[in-house]
């Protein structure tokens, strides 16, 4: 099999269950994206983010990562204010929003039921997140929203899950990356207060601070 590239193809066949939730999602809903969604942002960006699959009434809806729903309500919002975005944030792929020295991706590109990815599928999908590092000169920094966002990229860097437990507001050296940790910015985590706004602003602002440090 060929490598992939950072990029699925709309239709990708990997895996069962996901095709058969995007196809009847097409149906039921032919004005969604229902496809794998693409990272949003410059590959010359120096900072990744990875979050954990696309919302059904989120990304799969409108077809950037993190737009529609509240998840991209804290994180633009939240990257605004520490430079990382500029321009409205309307909760659409077309409102404009710029990403400024970051890129945004998801550890399983199509949407899973009941936002819920099984095992298979994260490492099926990984592949296409290793392609992404890949094709990122200049990445230096990666905020991992969630376990399996950390886990993934983890692996997908070649290294144990063990050798890199997470938690929040940990950092990890690996090599020349330097890995961020955070909850995820969910709804469900915010209302439950595992994750709170101020929580968020300090991680992101944490990997602010290091990127300005590296270009200093
Ligand atoms: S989750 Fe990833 S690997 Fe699986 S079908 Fe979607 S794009 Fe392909």
């Amino acid at each position: 099999m060929t490598r992939p590239s950072g990029m699925p193809g709309r239709d990708c066949p990997r895996c069962p269950r996901l095709v058969a939730f995007r196809k009847a999602w097409r149906e039921r809903e032919p004005d969604w994206f229902n496809a794998p969604v693409d990272s949003f942002g410059s590959p010359d960006a120096r900072l990744l983010i990875v979050g954990l699959a696309p919302g059904l009434r989120g990304a799969n809806r409108t077809g950037r990562p993190f737009t529609g729903d509240y998840a991209g309500d804290l994180l633009y919002a939240t990257l605004k204010d520490f430079g990382f975005a500029r321009g409205d944030y309307r909760a659409s792929a077309d409102d404009g929003l710029e990403l400024v020295d970051c890129r945004i991706t998801n550890a399983v590109r199509c949407v899973p039921p009941e936002n819920k990815p099984m095992p298979a599928e994260i490492a099926t999908c990984r592949d296409f997140l290793a392609a992404t590092v890949k094709e990122m000169p200049q990445l230096a920094a990666v905020l991992a929203l969630g376990r399996i966002a950390h886990e993934t990229f983890v692996v997908a860097g070649g290294g144990r899950r063990s050798q890199y437990p997470f938690g929040h507001g940990r950092t990890h050296a690996l090599g020349a990356l330097t890995l961020f940790d955070s909850y995820h910015c969910s709804r469900y985590n915010t209302n439950t207060g595992v994750l709170t706004p101020k929580m968020f602003r300090d991680v992101i602002g944490q990997a602010r601070k290091a990127l300005d440090a590296a270009k200093a």
